[in-house]
Formats: structure tokens, sequence, C-alpha cells
């Protein structure tokens, strides 16, 4: 098609878009049933239309104008009918019963889904018209799947369905609430960046990447809203947990399409995105009115939401990698063969299954995304940080992250002549094990190096060396402003709550002991794996390697979308973690230098309130007891986040490590270090009232 044509049909779709958009606002403003019976009245007369343009264009001739004219011309008379019954029934209703009151809408599900029925079915009638128009292929011949998909992934579809989205949305602003009218937005922008609406590489990386950047910002403003929101009406929690599930389905549709080249999925998910929209405009009433409902008591919901948004994260991720690489990405999934006995067949396609999460969960891609995601959230909390030390760790934890977790493991190798990662001691090996590879006797000197660094840390500044920063993962993701609106799970939930406290339950002996088997047995297999006495894999893949994957690739993942179950930072609290245990072993009641302090125990027997206790993300609720008792808290799972610092409304903690020993050692100034002494701190009046503080945290 000539530039002539395709800027005719453009302004044509734009009109149908507009037109459109003008009919859902008033569809959602309907108050009687006349008012409403006008409105199909309409959509079905612009259907009548296209369906007359399609019989031309399907077979273009004089005589199929004709009949696509008569055809119309016909279906438009037929929907006299029903409006004219509409209209003479509401005249007798309302002598019956008198005029309905002026505000309640009008909203039968028939009038809600005949509304939207029809603006589908205009738009599918006006892709497939304005298709054939343009000369694009739409096959009729080879079954419904590809008709449909090649109808609704045209250009004509999408973007004149995102264009009436964006309109509907801002002709409807003065009734949505802002944070609907966000989600509204990013919804149909979205829309608009479909991949596939045009047959060109430009379009198709401009999509990919605009789009993932407009996912990122709705994944970041929802779990920021939650965070800030301990309450919400219902409409909203139903409708956001269903759009993110619909975005979790068309990801994965993407990624089959970029990965595969197969459609069906996002063409289906299209439409569903779509009537959910349409739906949502059409009852804007569920997102204001209604009691508040709390998410914090629907650990199901909760659960729900980070695990839909983690699906979302993991296929825009892999479609990420392949787009980024093109395609060559997929080549470094491990594949084990699909042949044999079924049992074999079966195992293998687990392990691949297995082996494609792993890999998609440790890329680079996924992490950049990830760490955009879940920096936002720590951003937000630096930002309501009163104290500067705890802002400064969150920075530097944000930065760590950045290095070790993305740039080091996924761009290192592109850097010319610097020596193999597995050789160099914790850059190579953050998490101890597999990180670098297998354990070979070539490594073990880094290996031990990267312990010894990381046990001399946590020994000095106490375990928040390593699971508080140098972790990367964990830190990151648990010292945001959405999990310190879950910390409640870690009281509520029916796993958490048998973690609780500092003490060693069975349960943390039991898990704890479990994770260090298995790490030591699989330390022993790689090493005589690589030294040739022995030869061993595990999904096809050496020991340390595979358990390495399975926990920071995929249990770590799962455990982070189970935390309305098993509570917040449950690396630590569970005992699963055995990277987590070196710090643990050096910092806890009688070694290292780390440990809470308070100003004045007094104060805390005092203290009514126990902030301390109820900020703790690791659900450390016997310190207040220490307080009291000890004027200090030593525990190794502590990790020195800081949240009961920032929390206690007498400022009474701070937390003391190798500096004050040096200070108390060496007689160096307090001067010299202002931020870290009690000593020349105004305290409260102990039985005053707590001060007023700002917003709590959660909200
Ligand atoms: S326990 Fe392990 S995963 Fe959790 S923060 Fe510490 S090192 Fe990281
Ligand atoms: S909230 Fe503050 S004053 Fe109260 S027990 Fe905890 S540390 Fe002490």
């Amino acid at each position: 098609m000539d530039l002539t044509g395709t800027v005719v049909l453009s302004l044509l779709a734009a009109a149908m878009a507009y037109t459109t958009a003008v009919l859902v606002r008033w569809a959602a403003s309907a108050r009687t049933a006349s008012y409403a019976g006008a409105i199909l009245f309409l959509l079905a007369m612009m259907a009548a239309m296209f369906a007359g343009a399609l019989i031309y264009f399907l077979n273009p001739s004089s005589v199929s104008l004709a009949e696509g004219f008569w055809f119309a011309a016909i279906l438009m008379s037929a929907f006299v009918f029903p409006l004219i019954y509409v209209l003479t029934r509401e005249v007798r209703l309302r002598a019956a019963h008198g005029t309905p009151p002026p505000d309640a809408p009008f909203r039968p599900a028939g009038y809600v889904v005949g509304t939207i029925g029809l603006v589908l079915v205009n738009e599918f009638l006006m892709g497939w018209v304005f298709s054939l128009a343009a000369g694009l292929s739409i096959p009729l011949n080879q079954g419904a799947v590809p008709f449909l998909e090649s109808v609704v992934v045209s250009p004509w579809f999408i973007f004149t369905m995102g264009g009436e989205m964006l309109l509907s949305a801002h002709f409807l602003r003065a009734r949505i609430r802002p944070e609907i009218r966000i989600v509204l937005l990013l919804q149909g922008l979205l829309m608009v960046l479909s991949p596939p609406a045009l047959a060109s590489g430009a379009w198709v990386a401009v999509a990919v990447y605009g789009g993932s950047a407009v996912m990122i910002a709705f994944v970041i403003y929802l779990l920021e809203f939650v965070a800030r929101h301990e309450e919400f009406p219902r409409g909203f929690a139903t409708y956001a947990l269903l759009l993110v599930g619909l975005y979790a389905f068309m990801m994965a549709g993407l990624y089959l399409w970029v990965a595969y080249g197969w459609l069906p999925l996002f063409a289906l998910v299209l439409i569903l995105e779509m009537v959910l929209f349409f739906d949502a405009l059409l009852g804007l009433d569920r997102f204001s009115d209604g009691p508040s409902w709390a998410w914090a008591r629907s650990p199901r919901w909760t659960f729900g939401l980070l695990g839909t948004v983690f699906v979302t994260e993991v296929f825009m991720g892999a479609l990420l990698d392949v787009q980024v690489t093109g395609g060559a990405w997929l080549s470094t999934v491990p594949a084990l063969p699909l042949m044999g006995p079924p049992l074999a067949v079966g195992a293998h396609l687990f392990a691949n299954a297995f082996w494609w999460l792993a890999t998609v969960t440790a890329s680079a891609w996924f992490l950049v995304m990830m760490g955009i995601e879940m920096g936002a959230l720590v951003y937000f909390k630096i930002r309501e940080t009163r104290h500067r030390e705890l802002r400064l760790r969150l920075w530097i934890l944000v930065g760590v992250f950045a290095s070790t977790t993305v740039l080091i493991p996924g761009f290192w190798s592109t850097i010319p002549g610097v020596p193999a990662l597995a050789t160099l001691p914790f850059l190579g090996w953050t998490m101890g094990i597999g990180s670098g590879g297998a354990l070979a006797a070539s490594v073990i000197l880094a290996v031990l190096g990267t312990y010894l660094l990381v046990a001399g840390l946590c020994f000095l500044f106490g375990r928040r060396a390593l699971c508080s920063v140098l972790c990367g993962m964990a830190p990151l993701m648990y010292q945001g402003t959405l999990m310190d609106g879950m910390k409640s799970f870690n009281r509520s939930s029916p796993v958490g709550h048998k973690y609780l406290g500092s003490r060693f339950s069975a349960a943390f002996s039991i898990t704890g002991a479990v994770a260090l088997t298995a790490v030591l047995s699989v330390t022993v297999l790689s090493y005589l794996d690589s030294i040739g006495s022995l030869h061993v894999a595990i999904a096809g893949a050496d020991p340390t390697v595979f358990l390495y994957n399975l926990n920071f690739g995929v249990v770590w993942y799962l455990l982070f979308v189970t935390v309305p179950f098993v509570g917040t930072y449950n690396c630590v609290t569970l005992g699963w973690c055995h990277w987590g245990m070196v710090g643990q072993a050096v910092s806890n009641r009688r070694l290292g230098l780390f440990r809470l302090k308070v100003k004045d125990r007094e104060v805390c027997k005092a203290c009514t309130t126990l902030d301390c206790a109820r900020a703790c993300p690791i659900g450390l609720v016997d310190m207040p007891g220490y307080f009291r008792t000890q004027g200090e808290f030593r525990s190794s799972k502590c990790c020195g986040v800081g949240d009961c610092i920032e929390s206690c409304p007498y400022d009474n903690i701070y937390i003391h490590d190798v500096r004050h020993w040096i200070r108390a050692r060496f007689g160096r100034p307090a001067s010299r270090l202002p931020a870290l002494s009690p000593r020349d701190t105004q305290l409260p009046m102990v039985r005053s009232a707590p001060p007023n503080r700002s917003a709590p945290l959660a909200k």
C-alpha cells in the first residue's frame, strides 16, 4: 500500500478510536436502560458498517460493494427493534414505578458484557477490514488460530485498541482514582508497545525495550503503592492481581514469540487484557466504594501478587536475554535430550525446566531488571531513613548488588586480559560455592580467600557485612519499602512464627543441618570429580554448580514469593543458607565485635511500644528483654539491618562494632566519631509518651 493509502487508513483508524472512546465514556455514565440501549445501538451500528465493508474487501467488486451496502443496511435496520423494545419497556416501567434515582449507575451484567463484546467485535472487524485494505495477508484456510492471530496482532487492531484505551481513560479521568488512572495509563501504553504489531526489526527492538521499561515502571508503582497502603478497596486488589496475572501470560507469550515464533498466547492475552480494561472503566465505582481491605491479612492475595510479578519478571528477563543477544542466549540454556524411556524423558523435562529457570534468574538482564525494581524500593526507603549510617549502608548495598551481582558476573568475561573470575576470591565466589564453577584444586585458594574475607568482615562488623551488604541479593530484595510492609508475616504466617526469636528452634536446627550437609556433600563430590577420583554429575552439571543454581536460582525465589507464608528474610530465619551461616559462626552471642546497644536501659524498661521488636525483619522479638536486662542484644541471626534503630521512638539503640572497640581500646576522642557515641545524647523523659513520629514506614 502506498503512503497516501496508509495515511488515509490511519486517519480512519484514529477517528474510530476516538468515536469508540467517546462511546465508552458514555457507556460508563449510563444511568438508565434507554441510555444504555442507545449506546449499544450505536456500537452495533458501527459493527454493521464494518461487516458491510468486510464483504466488499473480501472480494472487491461492484457486486460485493452493493452486497456489503445492503448487508450493513439490513443489520442496522434490525438493530432498531431491540432499541425500540428497550425504550418502550422503560416508559412502561417508569409509569409503573416512577423515575429511578438520578445517580444510580445502570450496570446489569448483560449490559457490561454487551458493551465490551461490541467494542471487541468492532475492533476485530476493523482490524480485519483495514488489514485487507492495506494488503496484509489474513489466512482464511489455515484454521481458526492463524486467522484470529493475524487479525489480533495486526497494527490496525493493536494501535487502534491502544488508542481507544488511552483516550477512554483520558475522557473518564475525572471519575478515576489517581492510582487507577496511572495503572490504566501504563496498561494502554503497554498495549501500544506490542512487539508483534509491525513486521520490522527496529519496531520489535523499540517495543521490547520500551515495553520492558513501562513494565518496570508499572511493577515499581504497584509494589510501592501496596507498601504505602495497608488498606485499599477490594476492587483495586482484584483488578491489580488479575492484571499482573495477565501480564505474566503476556510476557510468556512474547517470549514464546521471540524465541520460537509462536504467537497465539500473546494474541489471546491482548484480548483478555482489553476486556479487563473496559470492564474496569464500566465499573469505576468498585475502586472507591466498599469497605477497605487489608492485604496483610490476606496472605493468599499477597502470595498471588508476588508470584505473578515474579513470573512476569522471569519471562521478561528471558525475553530481554533473547532480544539483546539476537537469540544466542537460547543456546546457553542447558538442555538434556528428550529421548529414551518415559521416565527418563520426564526426568530430563524436569531438569530442562529447572535449568531454564536457573539460567534466566542468573542472567544479566533479568538481574538488571530486578535490580532496578528492587533498587527503586530501597531508594524510597533511603529517602525516609533518618540515621546517616543506615542510609549509607543502604546506598552501599545497592552498589554491591550492581557490581557483584550484575556487572561482574554478567560482563567480566567481556573485559580483555582479565584473569578468570573463578580464580579471584569473593568476586568469583560471592556465595561461597558453585558461583564460580566446579570446586577444582586450582581454585581452592580463591575459595578459601573468599571465606576468610567474609568471616573477617563479619567478625569485625557483624553478620550485617554479609547479609545486609555483601550478599547482594537478599539485602536488596528484603530491605525495600515493600518488604517492610510484609514484616507482619513473620509473626502471623504458619511457618514464620515457628522461627521467631533469637534462639535456635528445632525447626531452625533441622533446616540448618540439611543446608550444611548438602553443601559439604557436594563440595566433596565436586572436588573428587575435579581430580578424577569420581565421576559425578547432578542434572547434567557439577554438584556444586547444581546446588548453587538450586539454592540461589530457584529456591531463593520460591521462598521470596512465599514470604506471606514463611516470613521475610527467610534465608536467615529458616537457616537454609550455608553462606549466611559463615557470618553466623563468627558473629554471635560469644564471638565477634558486633552488637546492638541501648543508650539507657531504663528507657527500655519504661517503654510500652516495643517498636524495635515489631520492626525487626528477622523477627527477633526478644530483643527488648535483652535491652532491659543487659543493655545490649547479641544474636547470630541479627543482620544489623537497623530497622529497630529507625523505629525506636526514643532513639535509644545504636550499633556497636569494631569502631567502638578501637575507640575504647586506643582512647580515640569521642569528637572524632560523633555519630557512633551515645555519650552526649540527651535522653528523653523516660516516662513521657513516645514522640509523635512522621508517617509510619508501612503506610
Ligand atoms: S543468609 Fe545467605 S542469602 Fe540470606 S542474606 Fe545472608 S548470605 Fe544472603
Ligand atoms: S522500642 Fe526503643 S525504647 Fe522500646 S524497647 Fe525497643 S529499644 Fe527500648
